[in-house]
């Protein structure tokens, strides 16, 4: 059980003292009745309703974003922060992204409030397959595919696990890489050891999780612990 004033202060991404002036005017209901006390203890059993609007009070929120370009994944620096730039109606003061796409990079991004669940994405133990589709500013060859399936050596000489490539398109340029391991800008730095570079980078999966085909870019859905699940399988 917790605070009334900290949930809706922390689901509704507000102020401690927005909160209770919202519940001091009389805007917040706990299942059907009126309530001026800030702290009155709630849990996910009770109805919230502030100025009519149920609040989502699910403990574990799983968020797919299909990022834009511009957008980051960490809230230092002056670019925008893409959990700050979900809809009001997903907002959370408790959200972070899983793992980082690059400011430039598109596709599909997890945003969560569940730790476990985004350190076991991210753990190289977990074998999570990730799929990027990039484009590439010169063909890929045989050669280059076989490097890649069989392990790269970077440039500074980290050694990378083999991973996967299919070829996209007939030019050779589209490609898609399927990698385990998320190493600091690793597509990049892998096309930069074939000699090549990446012109554009899009991630279409994570497991077993794809970005949804409808899901247009700069949108996001929010989706239930199952479907976040199929990361894993
Ligand atoms: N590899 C990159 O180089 N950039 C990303 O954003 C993700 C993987």
């Amino acid at each position: 059980m917790e605070r009334l004033d900290k949930v809706i202060s922390n689901l509704m991404c507000i102020s401690r003292s927005d909160s209770r002036r919202l519940i001091k005017i009389g805007k917040v209901y706990v299942d059907g009745e009126r309530v001026k006390a800030f702290d009155t203890k709630v849990s996910e059993k009770n109805e919230i309703l502030v100025d009519g609007e149920k609040l989502n009070f699910a403990t574990e929120v799983y968020i797919l974003m299909n990022k834009q370009a511009g957008v980051v994944c960490d809230d230092k620096g002056n670019f925008p922060y893409a959990v700050s730039v979900l809809p009001d109606a997903l907002k959370r003061k408790d959200l972070f992204c899983v793992g980082r796409l690059d400011k430039d990079t598109t596709g599909l991004l997890i945003i969560t409030n569940d730790g476990e669940f985004s350190h076991k994405v991210i753990s190289p133990k977990s074998n999570v397959e990730k799929r990027y589709r990039a484009t590439l500013s010169e063909a890929i060859s045989n050669e280059d595919i076989k490097q890649i399936e069989n392990g790269l050596t970077l440039a500074d000489g980290t050694k990378l696990l083999p991973a996967k490539v299919e070829i996209v398109t007939d030019d050779k340029k589209t490609v898609d890489f399927i990698i385990k391991e998320g190493k600091y800008h690793q597509i990049k730095r892998m096309a930069g050891a074939i000699d090549n570079k990446v012109e554009s980078l899009h991630r279409l999966s994570i497991g077993n999780l794809n970005l949804p085909s409808n899901l247009q870019v700069g949108q996001a859905v929010e989706i239930d612990k199952e479907t976040a699940r199929l990361v894993f399988e």
